[in-house]
């Protein structure tokens, strides 16, 4: 207010004694306008100064004026001086950002819309092969595998790619895309090499494991084959040779579910056309199937199509699941299995009316060895590993299993392929 009022005094000093003059002289008007152009030309020249200081960026030097361009200059002046402070604590901010990206192990990428590369931290040159003069470059241009293509143009982000490094096929890394702000993605490439080797060695072992106790057993089951023919029945060791082959029998399966379970987890992917009505009509018709079960299954084929993939595999998911339907729902109930198509694709249903899972089970009885409500489960054989087969060869085929279930009332397994699958 007080360098408002060095203006105001000013302006009156001036007019003041004009309109005394002009009383005694008169001429007011030429007065007041020769006092209003040195009062215009006045602030222009301040106006002037101030752009010279502007362009000079003087803010470096403190203006000492009087009068409210001084308050002008020196708000500026603080402004500028906070401005400067919040930039320097920034950029140190940035930098220290930077060097903690670049010290990161894992290789990340910062993406605009159109899939350039806006910002690129160190591990992408070891593990992508990304220089920084790439910058600007779209990264499908400079990571040409075709899963990584695929999974950068979907915009599904939810799951990860494993693919191998572009510049060393011996790692192999897991891709995720994280979207953020507007239309930017971030990358992450973890080297996953370690990992892939310690689970290919577990895989190993159990599938060598699984092969070398199929020998032994397959003989210790011949010979209790041969000793259950000569027995008559009626003989003390009846018993315990018939609990001897149950028990060789179990171990058979199990060993054979390890095995099927090791396949899958290294096998390439065979793909064909797989006439999948005509699969189920096999499957149900199966001469192995007990003489009690067959007659409870009903199939219903409501679609002609046929799906991409492994025959075989898709063979033992689905005896799987019907095996568990007859086995876990009382003799006289009926098992509903049907081939059926939708918006989404085409699916594979089992209904069965027994006791049904828990909720809380639901999600577990997919792992491996894992048997629901053991109590009950105790008198019905199983390895626990039909499920977590039915759970790889569905991923392997880009198909979703959902589990309804209702304690009391039955279970319903549906295999959901997509519409890509089908052929
Ligand atoms: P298992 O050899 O024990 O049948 P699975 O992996 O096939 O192993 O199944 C895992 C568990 O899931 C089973 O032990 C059982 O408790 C439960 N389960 C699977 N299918 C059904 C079903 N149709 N009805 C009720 N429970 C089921």
């Amino acid at each position: 207010m007080q360098r408002w009022q060095r203006e105001i005094n000013i302006t009156i000093g001036l007019v003041t004694p004009a309109l005394v003059t002009a009383y005694f002289v008169g001429h007011l008007s030429t007065l007041l306008l020769a006092i209003t152009s040195f009062l215009l030309i006045r602030q222009t020249l301040a106006i002037n100064e101030f752009e010279k200081w502007l362009n000079r960026g003087g803010f470096g030097d403190m203006r000492h004026q009087k009068g409210i361009w001084g308050d002008i200059y020196y708000h500026l002046w603080k402004l500028k001086k906070t401005e400067k402070k919040r930039k320097k604590k920034l950029s140190r901010m940035v930098e220290q950002f930077r060097s903690s990206t670049d010290a990161l192990p894992d290789a990340a990428v910062v993406m605009n819309r159109y899939g350039e590369i806006e910002w690129s931290n160190r591990a992408c040159h070891k593990v992508l092969g990304l220089k920084k003069s790439d910058k600007g470059q779209r990264v499908p241009n400079l990571i040409r595998n075709p899963a990584f293509v695929q999974f950068l143009r979907s915009s599904d982000y939810s799951q990860k790619i494993t693919i191998p490094s572009p510049v060393n096929e011996n790692l192999t890394l897991q891709i995720s895309i994280v979207p953020y702000g507007e239309g930017l993605r971030l990358l992450l490439a973890q080297d996953i090499t370690q990992l892939k080797s310690v689970e290919r060695m577990r895989t190993d072992f159990v599938a060598n494991v699984s092969h070398e106790l199929r020998t032994p057993l397959t003989v210790l089951k011949g010979y209790l084959e041969t000793l259950l023919e000569m027995d008559d029945g009626n003989s003390s060791y009846s018993r315990s040779f018939q609990n001897m082959a149950e028990q060789t029998e179990r171990m058979h399966l199990l060993i054979d579910d390890l095995l099927l379970l090791a396949r899958l987890e290294t096998k390439q992917r065979n793909s064909e056309c797989v006439n999948a009505p005509e699969l189920l009509q096999q499957l149900c018709h199966d001469t192995r199937l007990p003489i009690k079960d067959a007659g409870r299954i009903q199939l219903s084929i409501a679609s002609d199509c046929k799906v991409q993939g492994d025959e075989q595999e898709l063979h033992s998911a689905f005896s799987n699941l019907v095996s568990n339907a007859l086995k876990y729902s009382p003799a006289d109930k009926p098992v509903n299995i049907s081939w059926q198509q939708d918006q989404q694709g085409v699916y594979f249903e089992v209904e069965d009316f027994g006791e049904g899972i828990p909720g809380a089970e639901i999600p577990r009885i997919t792992e491996r060895f894992y048997r629901a409500d053991v109590k009950r489960n105790h008198k019905i054989h199983g390895t626990g590993l039909g499920l977590a087969i039915v759970k790889h060869v569905l991923a392997r085929h880009d198909a979703k299993l959902e589990i309804h279930s209702q304690v009391g009332k039955g279970s319903r397994f549906r295999c959901h392929f997509p519409a890509s699958r089908i052929c």
